[in-house]
């Protein structure tokens, strides 16, 4: 299975606080696919092209864009998938878990203790003929997967590549495929999450690259009336919608961070936009 990739545009942004000797464009993820949006695709590919036939097994909470994506690719895929999901199951599920559904994924929930255990636990018991896919598709598939980001459109002139960090997956492959004059920065949307800068280093040799702890909002999906206007005025003054939980944070931490003139900053719309859904109705004006 493979995406066409014409959906994906180079988009130069000028928003009002950006500095004048600064230029910035957002490569535009977030148009791949509806369901399969953005950096989750490119860290599924090789996974799924290693699963062959096989059912598909991997792991998120009940907002998880992993777990969007995963449900839906292995829907056009032809592939059994089986979500684990972390907590006891909720009254309501949430959009994410009903699309999973819909899209024909399974549903185990596992408690959070029982969440924590996954990896040391060996889930071919249950599941014999499962591929496994890590949390995220943090794995080396994944990350490799995400060498084809910056070969979208060309992005050879920036002098800076800027995405959101979770696992930091999509981050090293970023890292791998930049090239020499460019420098990679994740800005992290965890909070505390030091053990990243070991993570990251585990799946690229590349060294031009940092992490950026300073703009994660209070930690991990937490929102603010601030974040939420400041994405409302992204969206008003470019026609770029964001998501609350990772390039909201990542735009306005750009926002707030200062580059030496002349520096052309290439921004990574990983997509994430389902995510959005959990919100009250009317809050984000798109
Ligand atoms: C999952 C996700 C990320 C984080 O990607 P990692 O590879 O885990 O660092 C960034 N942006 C969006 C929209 C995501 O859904």
């Amino acid at each position: 299975m493979n995406f066409n990739y014409s959906n994906i545009v180079l988009q130069d942004i000028s928003p009002s606080w950006l500095p004048d000797n600064i230029q910035a464009a957002m490569l535009r993820l977030d148009l791949l696919h509806p369901e399969v949006s953005g950096n989750k695709w490119f860290k599924l590919k090789y996974n799924l092209e290693a699963a062959g036939k096989r059912t598909i097994l991997t792991f998120g909470g009940a907002y998880s864009n992993h777990i969007a994506a995963t449900a839906a690719a292995c829907k056009l895929a032809g592939l059994p998938a089986i979500g684990i999901i972390r907590g006891e199951r909720p009254a309501n599920l949430s959009h994410t878990l009903q699309q999973a559904i819909a899209d024909g994924m399974q549903l185990e929930f596992i408690s959070r203790e029982a969440y924590r255990q996954k990896g040391t636990t060996n889930w071919h018991t249950h599941y014999p003929d499962a591929h496994i896919i890590p949390e995220g598709g943090n794995n080396e598939a994944g990350a490799r997967g995400c060498r084809d980001i910056l070969s979208l459109a060309d992005t050879s002139s920036f002098t800076h590549i800027l995405c959101a960090t979770g696992t930091g997956t999509t981050l090293a492959g970023l890292i791998s495929s930049a090239m020499p004059h460019q420098q990679v920065q994740g800005y992290v949307v965890l909070k505390g999450a030091e053990y990243l800068k070991e993570q990251v280093a585990q799946l690229t040799q590349g060294t031009n690259w940092q992490l950026v702890h300073d703009h994660h909002g209070g930690g991990y999906a937490k929102t603010s009336p601030e974040l939420i206007s400041f994405i409302n005025n992204f969206y008003r003054e470019t026609k770029i919608p964001l998501d609350v939980v990772y390039t909201g944070k990542l735009v306005r931490g750009f926002s707030q961070s200062r580059f030496p003139p002349g520096s052309k900053i290439l921004l990574i719309h990983t997509g994430g936009l389902q995510g959005n859904l959990s919100l009250t109705p009317g809050i984000l004006t798109f």
